[in-house]
């Protein structure tokens, strides 16, 4: 399920391991962060004004790698950071309900969905579990640029968001930690 070019591999010796539970660990992380009695008092209307689309990938802090603090944007989050049915749903509340003008797709090297195919990820399903996947699209990419400038044309074709908001496309470097912009803030009007 891992691109050609990509060859970190899916499984690995930690997964035929028997699942270490990970909930009392981050329940006792959680208590020291709950101590806290200076919590800041946020609003739920990003501060920026941003609406960041990217990957569910373990490797992206975007919050750090981009400057942001809690309160400051939404990162909505799926595999690939694709413009899917539920992901545009998110943008649009996100618009609409909560302020957001500024709307940025972020795709990244090394993706669980480059150069992959849905008949893989659907045969990989069907032999773990005997089930039958073949209903969903996994959105799957050949062309990491091709692939923001799809998904910012969804965006931007959906009609759904404001006419006075922005939208934008970029791609991060999992190894260099580097954002380069491939689609520059494009009018929703
Ligand atoms: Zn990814």
């Amino acid at each position: 399920m891992i691109g050609k070019d990509a060859r970190v591999p899916d499984t690995d010796q930690a997964d035929h391991q028997p699942l270490e539970l990970n909930l009392p660990r981050v329940q006792e992380a959680n208590q020291s962060y709950a101590s806290v009695s200076n919590r800041p008092v946020l609003s739920p209307r990003p501060a920026k004004r941003l609406c960041i689309l990217t990957c569910m990938d373990a490797r992206l802090d975007l919050f750090r790698a981009l400057g942001l603090s809690p309160g400051d944007a939404h990162i909505l989050r799926n595999a690939g950071g694709r413009a899917s049915t539920d992901a545009i749903r998110s943008l649009v509340l996100s618009a609409h309900h909560l302020g957001t003008r500024e709307f940025g797709v972020i795709h990244h090297t090394k993706c669980g969905l480059y150069q992959v195919s849905n008949q893989a990820i659907w045969d990989g399903v069907t032999d773990a579990t005997g089930a039958d996947a073949s209903h969903i699209d996994f959105l799957p990419f050949d062309d990491l640029g091709a692939s923001v400038r799809q998904d910012v044309d969804e965006i931007v074709g959906c009609g759904l968001l404001p006419a006075d908001g922005v939208v934008w496309g970029a791609t991060f470097d999992v190894d260099e930690g580097a954002l380069t912009v491939v689609v520059p803030p494009t009018p929703l009007a």
